[in-house]
């Protein structure tokens, strides 16, 4: 496929903002020229709930080109970084390396039905550990963090309902890959430490 019919592919078109001041495209830009025109899940404007951060957190890949504060920053910029919306399970994925440089699922050595966790952001974030954990202290994470800090932060168990939201996702067999590789967030570089994305 060529760079232009890429760009135009469903799995592309206005999944990023336009960096172009004025831009020469105009109407006929494969990229969004405002936020409303946007053709994703807007995360960044949902409420920080619970449910956000199990279902919503890190599940689109970011829409911003443009330098901005990747942290706190509420999309996925990498597979590592990335998770999927329910349906796995909390076990490690042993094929899964997050010191391995990796552009796709395939690349790790495994598939995006996988039913195991990729990563800890996955793993942090899985409707069973998410805010049942206690934070060791010592976070800078804030907002972000996964563990619990005070009693009114804290989650139980899951409810019957999240246990049944997080179980009607169906995993993707279908390779990420197409979208992965040419997006142009995905070739600048990274690493996995824990504390990064
Ligand atoms: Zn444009
Ligand atoms: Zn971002
Ligand atoms: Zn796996
Ligand atoms: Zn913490």
């Amino acid at each position: 496929m060529s760079q232009v019919a890429q760009l135009y592919h469903p799995s592309q078109y206005k999944k990023k903002l336009c960096v172009a001041a004025d831009c020469e495209y105009s109407i006929y830009c494969s990229f969004a020229h405002s936020e409303d025109e946007l053709k994703l899940k807007k995360l960044h404007l949902l409420e920080r709930s619970h449910d956000f951060f199990i279902f919503d957190y890190k599940t689109v890949e970011c829409p911003f080109m443009q330098q901005h504060d990747r942290k706190n920053c509420v999309y996925f910029h990498n597979p590592q970084d990335q998770r999927r919306r329910g349906g796995y399970s909390k076990e490690e994925c042993k094929k899964w390396s997050k010191y391995q440089k990796v552009l796709s699922y395939e690349d790790s050595g495994c598939h995006p039905d996988c039913e195991k966790s990729h990563g800890w952001k996955e793993r942090d974030f899985h409707l069973q550990i998410y805010k049942v954990r206690k934070c060791k202290g010592g976070c800078q994470k804030q907002a972000h963090c996964p563990f619990w800090h005070d009693q009114l932060d804290r989650r139980r168990a899951p409810t019957a309902a999240q246990t049944a939201r997080w179980n009607a996702v169906q995993l993707d067999p279908s390779p990420f890959k197409n979208t992965l590789i040419s997006s142009p967030s995905f070739k600048s570089s990274f690493y996995f430490a824990d504390s990064d994305d």
